[in-house]
């Protein structure tokens, strides 16, 4: 096949939905030709060469040379120059770009194409030798730097020592002269440092350039940054080589970056930076602070350097149009990249904007209701494990504020934490479960590890569109940055502000939605869940099939869960209710009693604790389905260990601390999660099913009187893996439904279920199923007995799997489709052959999981239960399932 698609002159090869092919970068290149756009032209190496690269000894397609020829005498005659000409050079950058944006890969190399004749060329046919030097002086660096892999601190610490020589401030000062003397210390250095010269043929050049961008698909920054985000390593990526223009040239030449909305708020207005005279990474990494585009955005940020707008109108007013284009076009809010040569705009790329989940709604409502896009594709377009974000504290607005500095407010909420200088203690602070702010002048794709350990992220350089603000917001993060009256020590570890020094381990707040740094913790406030989030949460609800359904053991929870929005509780854990205050030592003395009847003696004491457990969330759901789980964990787990806690207990029962620990090491298992625990208590005490049994209808009776909506209490029993176990225990909860209902003279509706969490019981579920109501699966068990893993025990060993690529996810967090998935599909179907209609919900950890909820979606399923703080999550994930 084709190795190469071409763009440019109106025209393109390819489109956007060439995305798999040409990665993002190219595929929206060639769109943007296809519709007319100005676009510099330039050709698409396609992601299967980077694939071939691998599997044939990183050596590149024979024939792929020969279309790269092709494709560069077509930027040739687009744009009237030649490749390595000394009359009118062609020059052209080189841009990686994958199916998914990879702040990990390979830098772009600028300019390429320069040498010691063709920088002469460039600067005659400029009229500007200055300009020439400059841009000749940039490539060297970036070349020498990620195609060469000389440090690119070598070359700023040679530009520091001349600038310093020749007394200059600003890069801008030194003239074409100066350059060139620099540009004379690079290459020395070079051919000092790696014993090789910079390679002055530019067909090396490029070369040079594209293998450095496939070998930088296996680098380790890029194999992490996959690792995070699940991105295949077969995906690949794909080389544009592209003309190159000039933002550089001159005062009337400017580069920069821009979102059609902001990504902050999600405010339907033109939002970004740019800076004159330069060159595209001089926005990203902070070197100068860029300046606004729009005057609007230039009057609130109270800058005093002009606007594009004010500076720029005729590329402005176009610029802005192209974004109205763009935004209509693709149907979303677009990031977009251009550069302005001597007036004339040229668009570089568009993609969609990363954006905060506050701004993600407020762009989908937005568009939904102008009628850009329907409801139910506004819904698709928000992150369900995104909305976490608006679940961020805020500050506070009675807390006082000790400020000592303020940035930009790259990405919202706020954060606590001791300062850290280093991505490394960041990580190893997690670790110790100490909360960090990463405090930097500016990060780098080496910090996403760090970054992703800390509570917070502050920088003293950089814009709303630099490298820390742009990942802080796709991690959800609180930062601030560009906090430019804050200085960083790292050589001391200080961060210095006026009249205050703060060490390494000090505590700073830092409030990512104004910008603020304050000094300490501050009190924090929870967010609201009106607005844009409650207008999507209702579409969401609209398009939903499988019902939410919350794990609440506790009054506060049912509560949480409710203002959340749960339809219901899926799991009470009753054991829960055992450990609070007093109960602890009823259920001890019911445990060591030493024959039934004194087993009853203790019952009877918890009863009424258990009844008023019960009708308190009975009266909260209100009416709302809630199910019950009978006791689960084996006994051991209410008993004392240390000989301290014996000794006490044993006070309080009137035994010997002896006979105590005696009876304490009788019950001791040596595999307790495969012991006797779950349904197998209740066939061994039955007298305890059926005080629960007891305690859950009398407590029905009582909301029904009191609140006169019928509870229609589901009572689940815990690991079945025959029907005979469920059977028993059935019969004990039907005759005390029979004698409750029979003394109160009130007719109450009840099911009873059971959980499949044993291989067994999903293999035998069209038996089971004749006498259970509804199952329930109950996926973290489930995991466990499946893979036989222990999930107590799994975090070492998994870890290493998944770094070893044994296995992709930890299926404790994600379901395993592939083989508990299998046993659920399996237990759902034949469950329903048996009986049609068949209740089946979820109420592991995966209940609270977007992808989980998407195969509970195509199982058929009819609820999931997760979390109270997931059950945001969840509506939105069901209703994109369901979508
Ligand atoms: P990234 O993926 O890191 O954004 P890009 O390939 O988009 O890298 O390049 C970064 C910047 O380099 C662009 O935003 C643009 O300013 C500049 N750039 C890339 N190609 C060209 C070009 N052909 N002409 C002028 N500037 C370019
Ligand atoms: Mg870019
Ligand atoms: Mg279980």
């Amino acid at each position: 096949g084709k190795w190469v698609y071409t763009f440019g002159d109106g025209t393109a090869e390819g489109s956007a939905a060439d995305l798999d092919h040409l990665g993002g970068k190219g595929a929206n290149l060639a769109e943007m030709c296809n519709l007319g756009l100005p676009v510099p032209p330039g050709l698409t190496i396609v992601t299967r060469a980077c694939s071939h690269y691998y599997d044939n000894g990183r050596t590149l397609p024979d024939t792929l040379k020969d279309e790269v020829r092709q494709g560069i005498a077509l930027m040739e005659k687009a744009t009237g120059r030649l490749f390595g000409d000394t009359n009118r050079p062609l020059l052209v950058s080189v841009r990686s770009g994958g199916r998914a944006s990879m702040p990990g890969m390979m830098d772009t190399v600028l300019n390429l194409g320069l040498n010691d004749q063709t920088v002469e060329a460039l600067g005659h046919d400029a009229g500007d030798a200055r300009f020439a030097w400059d841009s000749y002086r940039r490539f060297i660096q970036m070349y020498g730097d990620v195609v060469m892999g000389l440090d690119h601190e070598v070359f700023e610490e040679i530009l520091e020592d001349e600038k310093g020589r020749l007394g200059h401030e600003n890069d801008t000062e030194l003239s074409a002269v100066e350059w060139q003397h620099v540009i004379g210390l690079y290459k020395a250095t070079i051919e000092e440092e790696l014993g090789e010269a910079f390679p002055q043929d530019p067909q090396v050049q490029l070369w040079g350039a594209i293998g450095a961008v496939f070998s930088s698909w296996m680098n380790p920054r890029a194999i992490t940054y996959r690792h995070l985000h699940n991105i295949p390593a077969e995906w690949g990526t794909a080389v544009n080589v592209q003309a190159m223009v000039f933002g550089n040239l001159g005062t009337a030449s400017a580069t920069g970056v821009a979102f059609t909305r902001n990504p902050s708020t999600g405010e339907n207005e033109l939002y970004g930076e740019f800076l004159v005279n330069a060159q595209g990474e001089d926005v990203v990494a902070g070197i100068r602070t860029p300046q606004n585009i729009t005057e609007v955005a230039r009057i609130a940020s109270g800058s005093d350097k002009p606007s594009l707008e004010k500076l720029m109108p005729e590329a402005f007013e176009e610029f802005q149009a192209i974004c109205r284009r763009l935004e209509a076009h693709y149907r979303d809010m677009q990031d977009l990249e251009f550069t302005i040569e001597r007036g004339k705009l040229w668009m570089l790329q568009t993609r969609s904007g990363k954006r905060t989940a506050k701004a993600a709604l407020r762009i989908a409502v937005d568009m939904a209701e102008s009628g850009l896009i329907t409801r139910p594709e506004a819904v698709t377009r928000i992150d369900p494990a995104s909305l976490d974000q608006l679940l961020h504290p805020t500050i506070d607005p009675r807390a006082r504020r000790d400020i000592i500095g303020s940035g930009l407010p790259a990405s919202p909420g706020a954060a606590s934490g001791e300062i850290v200088f280093t991505s490394e203690e960041a990580v190893t602070a997690e670790k110790e479960g100490r909360k960090v702010i990463l405090v930097r002048v500016e990060t780098s794709p080496e910090d996403i590890h760090g970054m992703h350990a800390a509570e917070g992220i502050l920088t003293t350089r950089g814009g709303m569109t630099s490298h820390a603000a742009v990942v802080a917001r796709g991690m959800g993060i609180p930062c601030v940055s560009g906090a430019g009256n804050l200085r960083v020590d790292i050589r001391n570890e200080q961060l210095i502000a006026a009249g205050i020094t703060l060490k390494r381990g000090d505590v700073i707040t830092i409030d990512g939605s104004s910008g603020q740094v304050l000094k300490g913790i501050i009190a924090m406030m929870q967010p609201e869940l009106s607005g844009d989030f409650g207008k999507i949460m209702a579409w969401a609800d609209q398009n939903r099939r499988m019902t939410v359904r919350t794990n609440a053991d506790t009054p506060a929870d049912a509560r949480a869960a409710r203002s959340f929005g749960a339809e219901g509780i899926g799991l009470c854990r009753t054991e829960h209710m055992f450990f609070e205050g007093e109960r602890i030592n009823v259920m001890r003395e019911m445990i060591l009693a030493a024959d039934e009847a004194g087993r009853r003696v203790a019952l009877d004491k918890l009863l009424p604790m258990q009844r008023s457990d019960f009708a308190e969330l009975f009266s909260i759901m209100h009416g709302l389905p809630v199910t019950i789980r009978m006791l689960d964990p084996p006994l051991h787990e209410f008993l004392p260990k240390t000989d301290i806690e014996i000794e006490d207990v044993a006070g309080r029962l009137g035994m010997k601390p002896a006979e105590l620990r005696q009876r304490v090491d009788a019950l001791h298992e040596f595999n307790p999660m495969l012991g006797h625990r779950g349904c197998r208590l209740a066939i061994s005490y039955p007298e305890i099913a059926e005080m629960q049994a007891r305690a859950i209808f009398e407590a029905a009776v009582e909301a029904a009187r009191e609140t006169g909506a019928a509870v229609v209490p589901e009572i689940m029993v815990p690991l079945v893996g025959l029907k005979t176990e469920l059977d028993y225990v059935k019969a004990r909860i039907d005759a005390v439904a029979r004698e409750v209902i029979g003394e109160a003279g009130i007719e109450i509706e009840y099911l009873v279920g059971t959980m499949i969490e044993l291989p067994r019981s999903a293999l035998r579920a069209h038996v089971i199923a004749e006498s259970a109501d509804f199952f329930s699966f109950g996926t973290n068990d489930l995991t466990q007995t499946t893979f036989g893993i222990s999930r107590d025990d799994a975090a070492q060993f998994l870890n290493t799997y998944i770094q070893k690529g044994i296995v992709l996810k930890d299926p404790f967090v994600s379901l395993d489709f592939d083989g508990v998935g299998e046993l659920i599909q399996i237990a759902a179907e034949r469950g329903r052959r048996t009986k049609n209609g068949l209740k089946l919900g979820i109420c592991g950890e995966h209940g609270g999981d977007p992808a989980s909820i998407r195969f509970c979606e195509e199982t058929g399923l009819d609820y999931v239960s997760c979390s109270p703080f997931r059950v945001p999550i969840a509506r939105l994930a069901a209703a994109q399932a369901a979508i």
